[in-house]
């Protein structure tokens, strides 16, 4: 999709692409508008209309100027275009797998390892991902004032000293102004036993322009500060989203990756292996490759186990060690995130021909 066509249509011009908060108030939220970005008849529109008032549609002009082609075959389409999939055949499918909401002790705040937890700021995205765990949120947003929800969970945290880690999330953290999001670390920084702070957002890959000097400069005095975005396809590394990643890094904040395996998007070998030597092109290290959970309105998402832990294995007998993420399903509790690395016969063969190796150092 051409970028100076989503820019007529919306009678804006170049400054305005680069302004976050233009890309925000602009995202595309109708079938409507996507019919009319794609210049064809949108298929099933009352389906996809009905779907929508399920789990709302929202893309970010910038992000749709990333697909290439109309179809489900295009990795940015399939990512953000609402599919009838998402409600069908959705009986029985629980709408929390992970049961984080079981771990909220109070609103919004997920504790489900000892030393660190997960706090959960807005239920809003720049773009809304069709394969999100996490859309259960996006029509139930939190009636406590942000305010009081952040007064809680500072309170929580700081009554709670084996926590050493807050990860800021959502939703979408970043689509917090700067002021907002610096009253949160601030107030997090206060609590000593505090050590490390992390933000989860997707915003470098659906809106590059969010991370500006500004916030990086705010950034920077909460270190040590961890980002963790989440670029699934080698077209989402773009010359905006690699200025946001280095911006990031220039302010001494590592920036990792969280993919999803996705089905159609991600889920061939050599798609895989483009996207993980991109991401070490850009600096940005691979951290977790997350298997695609049960979640409702994502199944038609998730790959075959078996021939997934297959794939990453060809990769990780071909790559360099620092382009490979963890491959790991999420199950609910303190298990946690469960490896699927070294899974498959052809790797426990290898190990048992090393035996020794074990047995010597012993
Ligand atoms: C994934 C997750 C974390 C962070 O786990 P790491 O392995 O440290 O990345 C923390 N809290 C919750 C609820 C999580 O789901
Ligand atoms: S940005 Fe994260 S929370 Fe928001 S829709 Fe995408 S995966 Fe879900």
């Amino acid at each position: 999709m051409n970028k100076n066509f989503i820019l007529s249509s919306f009678k804006a011009s170049a400054k305005d692409w680069l302004d976050w908060r233009w890309q925000f108030k602009n995202r595309v939220t109708r079938i409507n508008q996507l019919e009319y970005f794609s210049g064809k008849p949108a298929l099933q529109k009352e389906t996809l209309t009905a779907v929508t008032a399920v789990y709302p549609l929202a893309i970010t002009p910038y992000y749709l100027s990333l697909i290439q082609s109309y179809n489900e075959n295009d990795p940015i389409f399939a990512q953000c275009v609402p599919n009838q999939r998402e409600i069908y055949f959705s009986e029985g499918i629980p709408e929390d797998p992970l049961k984080e909401d079981m771990h909220m002790l109070v609103p919004k705040l997920i504790h489900r390892y000892p030393d660190r937890c997960l706090a959960i700021v807005t239920e809003t995205c720049a773009t809304y991902c069709r394969h999100c765990n996490r859309k259960r949120f996006w029509l139930r947003p939190n009636h406590l004032s942000l305010k009081n929800r952040f007064q809680k969970m500072v309170r929580y945290i700081s009554e709670s000293p084996q926590i050493r880690e807050v990860i800021i999330s959502g939703g979408d953290p970043l689509i917090l102004d700067d002021h907002t999001l610096e009253q949160f670390l601030a107030s997090l920084r206060t609590i000593p036993h505090i050590e490390v702070l992390r933000i989860g957002s997707r915003v470098p890959v659906v809106m590059p322009m969010r991370i500006t000097r500004d916030l990086c400069r705010m950034l920077k005095r909460y270190r040590p500060l961890w980002f963790n975005t989440q670029f699934n396809h080698s077209n989402e590394i773009t010359p905006e989203s690699k200025r946001a990643c280095n911006m990031l890094q220039e302010a001494g904040i590592p920036v990792s990756n969280q993919s999803v395996l996705l089905k159609g998007v991600n889920d061939s070998p050599e798609v895989m292996k483009h996207l993980l030597y991109g991401l070490q092109k850009i600096s940005v290290r691979p951290y977790y490759l997350f298997h695609c959970d049960p979640a409702k309105g994502c199944m038609h998402f998730r790959t075959d186990a078996r021939s997934s832990i297959a794939m990453m294995e060809k990769i990780w007998r071909q790559c360099s060690g620092l382009c490979l993420p963890q491959y790991v399903l999420d199950v609910p509790g303190s298990a946690g995130k469960i490896p699927l690395n070294m899974m498959s016969g052809a790797i426990k063969n290898d190990l048992k021909q090393h035996q020794h190796f074990f047995d010597k150092f012993k």
